[in-house]
């Protein structure tokens, strides 16, 4: 449904060129929850951004290709781009009041969804927001609230209602729940349990590889603008084949044994110069020298699980 090739985001800022996405492949499948996870830094924002045309500037996606449903989304002109954006892909921010307009009240704003793309007059909109709200847990009655009115879990599930209005075939959400309490993050995270269900693919980004895991059917794991893993989820954290990847799931906290949380040790690469040969060599406690000169290509583990570390030849 969605594959992604060769994609590079480039940010020309005044202290050089950030290589945010350096030629990255990921592909989607109908129906198919994929996550895309890494500390911040890794590109990960940035390669959903740029699926829906949305890279801010001095940002520009300067390689590769974006086939949504056998089209070229870097090929459609602005107006194409727009229908699809909101229509045939959803996309939630990690802050909802970037898609809120904090002086119409709920109601009215997802009813304009509602009514530019489906041609329905503004009470038959009115009465769908009504449902809407009801889908996302959100009393029917809220239509008549102001943004500042609601919750910030609140928000973001209406947040979630305007993406979902048209009945995306995709759904992708960046950080949606980082800035809430772990039991909304949860009843968020069930409301996109809800929306895969009824037929949607979901790309979630987020930092933390544990949520990843309980909900997604496959994890893309980022490092320095490149992916560095990816597979089934349950390979993934129960095979890493990365050490980034065993290093982001060592730092999981686990509230269940008295496991020692480790942190991976140094900082993300300065994308304007990133390091030579493996991106993650000056972190990694397997470098060796080859792995300063030369760059891993994705190795097959088999069942649809590639890793790019030199170690799994
Ligand atoms: Fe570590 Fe080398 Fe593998 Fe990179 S290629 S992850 S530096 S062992
Ligand atoms: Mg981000």
């Amino acid at each position: 449904m969605l594959r992604v090739e060769g994609l590079k985001t480039y940010f020309y800022t005044l202290s050089g060129i950030v290589r945010a996405v350096d030629g990255v492949s990921i592909e989607v499948k109908e129906g198919e929850w994929v996550s895309i996870v890494g500390e911040s830094g890794s590109g990960k924002s940035t390669l959903a951004y740029s699926i829906v045309n949305l890279v801010p500037p001095p940002g520009r996606i300067v390689g590769g290709s974006i086939v949504f449903k056998g089209r070229d989304l870097l090929k459609l002109p602005e107006s194409e781009m727009r229908s699809i954006r909101g229509g045939r892909i959803g996309f939630v921010f990690q802050d909802p009041l970037t898609s809120l307009d904090p002086l119409r009240t709920v109601g009215d704003q997802l009813s304009e969804v509602i009514e530019t793309h489906q041609g329905l007059n503004h009470k038959e909109a009115l009465e769908k927001a009504a449902r809407l709200l009801e889908e996302v847990g959100i009393p029917a009655s809220r239509v008549k609230s102001y943004p500042h009115q609601l919750s910030g879990g609140q928000r973001q599930r209406i947040a979630i209602a305007m993406a979902i209005a048209l009945k995306p075939d995709l759904v992708i959400a960046d950080e949606p729940t980082t800035a809430l309490d772990v039991i909304v993050q949860d009843q968020i995270m069930d409301l996109f349990t809800g929306i895969k269900a009824s037929g949607s693919s979901i790309i979630l980004i987020t930092h933390d590889i544990a949520l990843a895991s309980e909900r997604s059917d496959r994890i893309v794991v980022m490092y320095g603008g490149k992916v560095v893993e990816y597979g089934a989820s349950r390979d993934i954290v129960e095979r890493p084949g990365h050490p980034y990847t065993a290093g982001l799931i060592e730092s999981v906290p686990d509230l269940w044994s008295d496991k020692q949380v480790k942190s991976i040790p140094g900082n993300p690469p300065d994308l304007r110069d990133p390091p030579k040969g493996c991106r993650f060599h000056p972190r990694c406690p397997y470098a060796s020298e080859e792995c300063r000169v030369r760059e891993p290509p994705l190795i097959d583990m088999g069942n649809g699980h590639y890793v790019a570390c030199l170690l799994r030849r």
